[in-house]
């Protein structure tokens, strides 16, 4: 229900405000500082991030886009992006602790003043238009239905390019319990739900996009169903 839904956000955007912040922000960084599982999160996750910057590389013409980064986290995506060269880059989340440390890492970095503009906002109130919209690892914090939705207002808000990872709904992975600790999830403190892949791609297809490229990204502990789609 809608309010089952407000209180779980309320309770994410607190984890990734305050202990959530503090493990995730070590696990998207090279510090020594972590455990097993948070290592092979990390190695997981570059992965995905890697996929996207080769399929952004492919497609071409970086300089001209524009890029709307949902759900950025420390901007372990928006970063390298930036460097890459892009146009420009919108860069939000709902925690505004992860946004500032996207921030703080883009300017050590020496990324081009305003070549990324930085937002805490969740993606419901996301506006605007973009060449290409991204959202990685964010859905495992919406059950079927509203990353259904989801995926048609962030396709609303991209001209020709849309490309979301998430944990996909498998029936092995449904018989393992405790399914949040098997990727992103961000512990146990908040619930981790897979999606099933041809409802996303039903709801991106309503939304006039079809798949283009997929890819399943995988370490021990985590678990990433990666889908590049195109207007058209
Ligand atoms: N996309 C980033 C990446 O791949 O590096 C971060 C992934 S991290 C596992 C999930 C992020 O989603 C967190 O930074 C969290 O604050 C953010 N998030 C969760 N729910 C959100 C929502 N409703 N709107 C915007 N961001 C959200």
């Amino acid at each position: 229900t809608a309010a089952k839904t407000a209180a779980e956000k309320a309770e994410v955007k607190t984890y990734f405000e305050t202990t959530g912040f503090d493990r995730w922000k070590r696990i998207y960084s090279d510090s020594e500082d972590v455990n097993k599982v948070q290592r092979n999160i990390r190695i997981g996750h570059q992965k995905t991030v890697d996929n996207v910057l080769v399929w952004l590389q492919e497609q071409g013409n970086l300089q001209q886009r524009s890029f709307c980064d949902a759900g950025c986290g420390v901007g372990s995506l928006t970063l390298p992006l930036a460097q890459l060269g892009a146009g420009s880059i919108s860069a939000s989340d709902l925690s505004a602790a992860m946004v500032q440390e996207a921030e703080r890492r883009a300017a050590e970095t020496g990324v081009k003043p305003g070549q990324i503009s930085f937002l805490a906002s969740d993606l419901e109130s996301l506006r605007g238009r973009y060449d290409t919209v991204i959202c990685l690892d964010v859905f495992i914090h919406y059950p079927q239905a509203p990353a259904e939705e989801m995926v048609r207002h962030l396709a609303s808000m991209a001209e020709r390019h849309l490309i979301v990872s998430f944990a996909p709904y498998t029936p092995l992975l449904a018989l393992l319990k405790g399914i949040g600790q098997l990727f992103p999830g961000p512990s146990k403190t908040t619930r981790a739900y897979t999606l099933r892949e041809d409802g996303i791609v039903a709801a991106a297809a309503k939304a006039g996009f079809k798949p283009m490229r997929r890819s399943l990204n995988k370490a021990p502990f985590y678990f990433s169903r990666l889908i590049a789609f195109e207007r058209g």
